[in-house]
């Protein structure tokens, strides 16, 4: 009925039950919001090439789900996406990403980035600038330019001249922008020429291969190359070896982040991690072709 009159449509059971799965999932990720304490920031530590320095962070969602189980994104965040309560859920990843950076500020550690990653959802909405002000002014001794959002290319739902602009403002509140999984969509090139971003991330999927695929290395060199000719700061995804970190260096890229770091952990294993870190010792060597 809803697409008018004198309309067929075939009635699909498989359709009728994904239907009802997805408003199940929307209704109990609304459910676990308010119960609020099963969503969690792991952090994966992003730390310089050059010489191992940590960085900071990304802030990664998980879900503690009371019959599930511990749940990655791929489980719960393709299916909610589109949906309004994604926007709840967003507005909840940054309050968590910003009481974390004020335990760091309260630590002494204040020059440690965190990102979040943004939903195209979330940049779909006019006064979402404006209500991340309203955020960061409830965290007066928190200098802005320590969150960084991560941003999707599919995040132009609704063109690239509105998010620009969207993002603009985002700018102004002294945020950073990072460019995330950059190559694999479509408008990569119009991106970077138009974003105001100061970071572009290469995409995981492309760094991991890099010495089975000669065609990922060639996409990595390209991207690295494209980043630092925009003036950009190259973040490596990724990085599971030390191998993979010493050829992202040798190919100009500043920064690493990987399984061959660390894995995301809960918040609350940040401390004993930095307290631990110790860059491999081939960075050593690093260090030396980074200087010639
Ligand atoms: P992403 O932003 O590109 O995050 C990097 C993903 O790569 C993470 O997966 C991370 O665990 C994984 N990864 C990091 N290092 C390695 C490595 O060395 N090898 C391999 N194979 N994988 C690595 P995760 O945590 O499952 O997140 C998947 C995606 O979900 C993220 O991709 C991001 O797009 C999305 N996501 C995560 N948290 C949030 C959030 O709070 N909000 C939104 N909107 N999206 C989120
Ligand atoms: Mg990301
Ligand atoms: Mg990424
Ligand atoms: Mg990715």
């Amino acid at each position: 009925k809803r697409e008018g009159k004198n309309r067929w449509c075939l009635f699909d059971p498989r359709e009728d039950e994904a239907a009802a799965a997805h408003a199940e999932l929307i209704a109990d990720v609304r459910r676990a919001l308010a119960a609020g304490n099963e969503f969690r920031l792991f952090l994966q530590p992003r730390v310089a090439l050059t010489d191992g320095t940590i960085r900071g962070a990304e802030a990664l969602l998980r879900w503690q789900h009371p019959q599930r189980g511990l749940l990655a994104p791929a489980a719960f965040l393709p299916a909610i996406e589109l949906d309004e309560v994604m926007n709840t859920l967003g507005d909840w990843v940054l309050d968590e990403a910003l009481r974390l950076l004020q335990q760091w500020h309260d630590a002494g550690h204040r020059a440690w980035m965190l990102s979040v990653n943004i939903a195209a959802r979330q940049l779909r909405d006019p006064s979402f600038a404006e209500r991340l002000g309203q955020r960061l002014a409830r965290h007066p001794q928190l200098d802005p330019r320590r969150l960084e959002l991560e941003i999707v290319e599919s995040s132009a739902l609704e063109g690239i001249d509105a998010l620009e602009r969207l993002l603009e403002q985002c700018r102004r509140l002294g945020v950073a922008i990072a460019i995330d999984d950059f190559g694999t969509g479509y408008s990569s090139l119009a991106y970077l020429k138009r974003l105001p971003a100061s970071v572009v991330k290469v995409d995981q999927s492309f760094v991991r291969d890099i010495f089975d695929d000669a065609s990922d290395l060639r996409i990595v060199e390209g991207v690295v190359a494209l980043g630092q000719a925009f003036g950009l700061r190259v973040v490596a995804e990724g990085v599971e070896t030390a191998a993979h970190g010493e050829w992202l260096l040798r190919l100009g890229a500043d920064e690493a982040q990987g399984y061959g770091i660390a894995r995301p952990m809960p918040a609350d294993a940040w401390a004993s991690w930095v307290a631990s870190w110790q860059p491999p010792p081939s960075w050593q060597r690093w260090r030396s072709i980074a200087r010639s």
